[in-house]
């Protein structure tokens, strides 16, 4: 008996975690140029800089404007309300304390299973939206070395929450084992993939002037990299990678 070849795609749809940092925009991209319908997530939980959120509606609008095959495919963003989260933490990315380095080896910025409250919170929504991949730009190759966002984390929370949830979710962590060179690269060949003119160079360009990741909110100073302060452990992690990538002939 003959069966039919049908090609099989077993995920078409994804929700990403999107910051509006350099990160969660690369990884937007990524599902753009990947799956046929992407939905956006973040979280309000009092950072202490609007600016963030700010910059995640203006990377969705420039997305929008300057990449038409990917604005197709864009739906709807959602903003979910975390603030119980500044009533657990004592940290300084939710009130006015300096950068430090705790004897745990962790920045104080650390919000203890912060990623893992996402991660449910998300596939929640993904449940409801009735989308199968949560897209997230955690990285172990990231400097603060955060236990949440560890390739092992993540594969224990796909099980937990596939379980769980009696649904069948997959974690795309397409950031996991590159560096911030190699996420700006990332960027500039899914840009060139999208069937957009001069895409590469024009999702770099969007990343460099949209996006935000400074953690003093710093937007006032203009860098070949971006807008920050320059100094904290975001910033120059940023700046380095973007050195690198500019280094090594864009
Ligand atoms: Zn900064």
């Amino acid at each position: 008996m003959n069966h039919p070849v049908t090609p099989s795609r077993a995920h078409t749809t994804a929700l990403v975690l999107f910051s509006g940092g350099q990160d969660s925009t690369t990884c937007l991209a990524l599902a753009l140029s990947k799956y046929d319908r992407v939905e956006t997530v973040a979280f309000d939980y009092g950072q202490r800089h609007r600016i963030e959120l700010d910059a995640r509606l203006h990377v969705l609008r420039e997305l929008k404007n300057r990449f038409a095959p990917w604005a197709a495919k864009l739906g709807p963003d959602h903003l979910l309300d975390l603030a119980v989260l500044g009533q657990v933490s004592d940290c300084a990315l939710t009130r006015d304390v300096a950068f430090t380095m705790e004897s745990s080896g962790l920045p104080n910025t650390f919000v203890p299973g912060r990623n893992l409250l996402f991660l449910t919170l998300a596939a929640a929504l993904a449940y409801r939206r009735d989308l199968q991949v949560l897209v997230t730009g955690v990285c172990e190759t990231d400097f603060s070395g955060y236990p949440d966002c560890r390739d092992d984390t993540m594969k224990a929370m796909q099980l937990a929450l596939s379980l769980g949830m009696d649904k069948r979710f997959l974690i795309e962590t397409p950031l996991m084992w590159i560096d911030k060179a190699d996420t700006w690269r990332l960027a500039r060949a899914l840009g060139e993939q999208s069937g957009v003119p001069n895409g590469g160079s024009a999702l770099v360009e969007l990343i460099v002037e949209h996006t935000h990741t400074c953690y003093l909110g710093e937007r006032s100073q203009r860098h070949a990299w971006g807008y920050g302060c320059g100094n904290c452990p975001a910033c120059q992690l940023r700046a380095g990678g973007y050195q690198r990538f500019v280094q090594a002939g864009g």
